[in-house]
């Protein structure tokens, strides 16, 4: 037994002295050109060639980005400052010839300027750095740990990140230095580099580190309060923080973008105006979306998603459940933080209801394909996606509050959909350290449930059937009324400032039929010259049934196209507390407040 313990130390010892190092620096000297300078010093090279690989996506939003698109420059060196042979062998790799040659320096530089939580940007005010669009790996190397040197451009003080300070002391005078498990680890930490605000707050045991950059009306002391609210209501759905150290970094922009979800740190892009009033609640509730990922999606998650694979798409069926389940509780923590009544989160949860009945989407794409397709379809929609696709976030959100209703009515009050949550939190990522299939995920469902659960994800995830609302909401005291009505209707939107242009035409609609089309110019109605705000004027006085024509003009060709007013019922559902029924004392379990 000895033997063979001191054999596997042998060979550890053995694999690690010979396994190669890489260490990366980053440099910004001339911000205004939007240029981050990377090197990778990379030691203990053996074999006759490596391929260096830049990420062709951003783990969390889901479509290629091609990252490689960005970089310049690529220069590789020996030990003696020799250049080395480098070519080019696919869109995002670099083939260095090292036969020989025991350490490569690599230099390249990478244009930074989409400033979003999924892109990265550097200018005179500040840079940010979202890892996978900056840093390149070694291909076969993603598991080598390695450290992160920053020189920050000289108007810049703060470096703001989760990356851990190494155990040895800082190397080089002017830059602060960052440690690294591996790849994964390197690019899940956001660095903001600049002038930012920061300030922290201790929550759920965690320290919290908040980073914000940009003008806006901001309060750092009610931020402190409520951020630390939202942080220990989020965690009160699992019950435990896995996370000793976190980091916000906020970005204040004139077009806020939402945020980006990391292992021990979220990036949020908001509008600048944003902390007041209800866009304040929107704001917190981003807060508690990108922090209940910690959980949903960077621990309980699917097995495609970590470690991932920044080659190519990494397909699953379940972001119904990752960014679903998220936005459910990102409305319903609102909730339980006391920022929003009973009604007012009935009010969100019937505006997602309607929206997904709503939509012709609704009954053309599963959510299982929603999520599967977000590479081609959530995250690229053309003029059609309307009547073709449906949102695994909207969709996801009314199954987790149907699965939250079932659960509460079947154990009586005393379990909820976070009970399910801790399950696959404990069940399935603490014990087995790993993503779990889809399987595994109907079979600790249907156990949980201690039904078979099979129909159910077939009908509503597999499939686009129309869930019984009532009686589900009904099983905990919440009454859903059917209000539509059938209303005259053409079914195109068009632009309403100076030309109305068409932008969708619904399916099977009064418009489609008729043969308008997308882009087409809508000059004139009933002969005569018409805009926008006329257009809809006229529009609206039409019942259905009546005939009128369009003068359009396509692609400089004019036409006239004779229509007629058709008809639509747009479903509409109104969701009501029922504090007679003998169950509302579940509904007062559903929308429980926690006490502060
Ligand atoms: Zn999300």
């Amino acid at each position: 037994m000895l033997k063979k313990i001191l054999l596997i130390v042998c060979v550890i010892l053995s694999f690690s002295s010979y396994s190669i190092t890489i260490d990366y620096s980053l440099r910004m000297p001339k911000p205004q050109n939007h240029y981050f300078e990377v090197e990778m010093k990379i030691t203990k090279v053996s074999s006759k060639f490596i391929d260096i690989k830049m990420p062709v996506w951003t783990p969390g939003s889901y479509m290629i980005r091609e990252f490689s698109k960005n970089v310049n420059l690529v220069v590789a060196k020996d030990e003696l400052g020799n250049n080395l042979n480098v070519n080019k062998i696919s869109k995002n790799t670099w083939r260095i010839q090292t036969k020989g040659i025991k350490e490569v320096k690599i230099n390249y530089e990478v244009y930074a300027f989409e400033l979003s939580a999924r892109s990265s940007f550097l200018d005179q005010s500040h840079g940010f750095v979202s890892g996978s669009s900056i840093f390149m790996y070694v291909d076969g190397e993603k598991e080598t740990n390695g450290k992160l040197d920053i020189y920050p451009h000289e108007d810049f003080n703060v470096i703001s990140t989760s990356l851990p300070k190494p155990r040895d002391s800082i190397r080089f005078e002017n830059a602060k230095t960052f440690a690294f498990t591996n790849f994964d680890h390197l690019v899940d930490c956001p660095i903001e580099i600049g002038n930012q605000d920061v300030f922290e707050f201790t929550a759920a045991g965690v320290k919290h580190t908040v980073a914000i950059y940009g003008v806006g009306n901001y309060d750092v002391e009610k931020l402190k309060k409520d951020m630390k609210n939202v942080v220990e209501t989020t965690t009160s759905v699992i019950g435990q923080n896995p996370n000793k150290f976190y980091t916000f970094i906020i970005h204040n922009v004139t077009d806020g973008q939402g945020g980006l979800e990391h292992v021990n740190s979220a990036t949020l892009s908001v509008d600048r105006w944003s902390y007041q009033g209800k866009q304040y609640i929107d704001f917190l509730s981003l807060v508690a979306h990108e922090y209940f990922h910690l959980w949903n999606v960077k621990r309980i998650r699917p097995i495609e998603l970590g470690p991932f694979n920044y080659d190519q798409e990494n397909y699953t069926t379940l972001l119904w459940v990752m960014e679903g389940f998220t936005s459910y509780y990102d409305e319903l923590l609102m909730r339980r933080a006391r920022y929003l009544t009973e009604q007012e989160y009935l009010q969100k949860l019937n505006s997602v209801l309607n929206y997904v009945e709503g939509s012709e989407g609704s009954r053309v794409q599963p959510v299982a394909h929603a999520s599967f397709d977000a590479w081609i379809k959530g995250y690229r929609p053309n003029e059609n996606s309307s009547n073709t696709t449906m949102t695994y976030y909207s969709r996801g959100q009314l199954i987790g509050a149907m699965l939250d209703a079932k659960i509460i009515a079947k154990f009586e009050g005393n379990k909820s959909l976070d009970d399910f949550m801790r399950t696959l939190y404990y069940k399935l990522y603490k014990n087995k350290d790993r993503g779990f299939t889809e399987q595994e995920f109907e079979q600790t469902l249907s156990d949980f449930m201690r039904e078979d659960m099979h129909d159910f994800l077939a009908m509503y995830v597999y499939d686009t059937k129309v869930p019984n609302y009532a009686e589900i909401f009904n099983l905990i005291g919440v009454n859903v009324e059917y209000t539509g009505v059938k209303k005259a209707y053409f079914g195109m939107s068009y632009s309403k400032e100076g030309i109305p242009t068409v932008k969708t035409i619904r399916t099977n609609a009064e418009a489609e039929n008729a043969g308008v089309s997308v882009h087409d110019e809508i000059i004139g109605f009933n002969g005569f010259r018409i805009d926008g705000a006329s257009l809809e004027a006229s529009l609206a006085a039409l019942k259905t049934g009546d005939s009128f024509n369009l003068l359009v003009a396509r692609d400089q060709i004019i036409m006239e196209i004779p229509c007629k007013m058709g008809e639509i019922e747009i479903p509409n559902f109104k969701l009501s507390i029922n504090n007679s029924s003998t169950n509302s004392q579940l509904c007062s379990y559903w929308l429980r407040t926690i006490s502060k």
